[in-house]
């Protein structure tokens, strides 16, 4: 079959589509024929090497498609079956292993495209929203990159959930589709300082919660915008890591919580993961969660996926096709 390879960190050029063989499921594995493989940042800070993994390897842990094969003890599941995983490895490829008890069952009226747009980006949405800060109506939150690909689904949960959503957005034409997704403000970042426009448009309180996934550039304005006793939920790099913190800080700018959440945490038990995953996709039968797919590229063109995600030109999910 052929995949992705990386075989030393770098740029984009490193990853190269390749003649491999096809892996054998082991104990409590299934494989899966790749319908749809989503792409996240996260593929990006292994690629370069922020997050270290063994070389060489196939990037991807979020892909839906058909079950090809079962592992010795693997019961549950039947070849033919239509799945999904935001837990899976090497789906930048036409063939992928999932750990069995990581799947979920797709139902019928949800293609594989769209199941494979929102596992893993959806269940982070659902997380923040449900786990990290529950909101509940009247709470204010602020998110960035409120047209991104977790950006757009959170935008859409957090208003569902009942509270007001500001949102910051690089460009008008991203603000406009955060505005569609329920953000009630959406600043451009880019052009505006967005801590004093916060705190003018919650009165001088500041927000209950910022949900923070572009990192470096944002970290010390989001601070700024937070509510004494507020969260700060920092969940991403995307403008790179943010640096050591001292914990006065967190005294200094009014008490605050400070958390750094990752989906693995809070889709731990199999309780959860149907939970979350249920949820989205009865939403999306439903008409009431709206999956954007911004572009899809073969999967051989996975170096061209990653420039576009880096440089900003996305809103919504990017997908990879075998
Ligand atoms: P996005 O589709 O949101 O892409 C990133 C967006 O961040 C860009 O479109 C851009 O939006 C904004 N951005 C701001 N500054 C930069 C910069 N310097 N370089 C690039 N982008 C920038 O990506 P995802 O939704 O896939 O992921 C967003 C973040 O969330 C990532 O850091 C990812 O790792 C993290 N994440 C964390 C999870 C967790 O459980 N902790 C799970 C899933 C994702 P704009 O143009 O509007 O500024």
């Amino acid at each position: 079959m052929r995949a992705i390879r990386i075989h030393e960190t770098g740029g984009p050029e490193v990853m190269r589509y390749e003649e491999v063989a096809l892996a054998e499921p082991g104990p409590g594995q299934v494989r899966v024929k790749v319908a749809a493989t989503g792409l996240n940042y996260i593929e990006t800070y292994q690629r370069t090497g922020l997050y270290q993994v063994p070389l060489p390897f196939t990037p991807g842990g979020e892909f839906a498609g058909t079950v090809d094969a079962l592992g010795p003890d693997v019961s549950g599941w039947s070849v033919g079956d239509r799945v999904a995983t935001a837990s899976g490895a090497g789906g930048y490829a036409e063939y992928a292993l999932a750990p069995a008890d990581k799947l979920v069952a797709v139902p019928e009226g949800i293609d594989l495209s769209q199941a494979a747009a929102v596992m893993l980006q959806g269940m982070t949405a659902h997380y923040l929203v449900y786990s990290t800060y529950p909101l509940k109506a009247g709470d204010t939150c602020l998110i960035h990159a409120a047209a991104g690909g977790v950006g757009l689904l959170l935008t859409q949960i957090a208003s569902r959930a009942g509270a007001r959503v500001i949102g910051t957005a690089g460009t008008a034409e991203k603000a406009e589709l955060a505005r569609a997704a329920g953000a009630s403000e959406v600043i451009l970042y880019r052009d505006e300082a967005f801590p004093p426009r916060v705190r003018e448009l919650t009165g001088g309180r500041g927000v209950d919660v910022v949900y923070d996934s572009v990192g470096k550039d944002t970290w010390d304005g989001s601070l700024d915008c937070l509510r004494p006793r507020g969260m700060m939920v920092s969940f991403g790099n995307a403008s790179g890591p943010v640096p050591p913190v001292s914990p006065l800080t967190l005294s200094a700018k009014g008490s605050i919580f400070l958390t750094r959440p990752t989906l693995w945490h809070y889709i731990a038990t199999p309780e959860e993961l149907a939970w979350r995953a249920g949820d989205l996709f009865s939403w999306i039968a439903s008409g009431e969660l709206g999956v954007r797919v911004d572009r899809s590229f073969a999967t051989a063109d996975a170096p061209a996926a990653h420039i576009a995600i880096q440089s900003r030109a996305t809103a919504g999910k990017v997908l990879l096709v075998p």
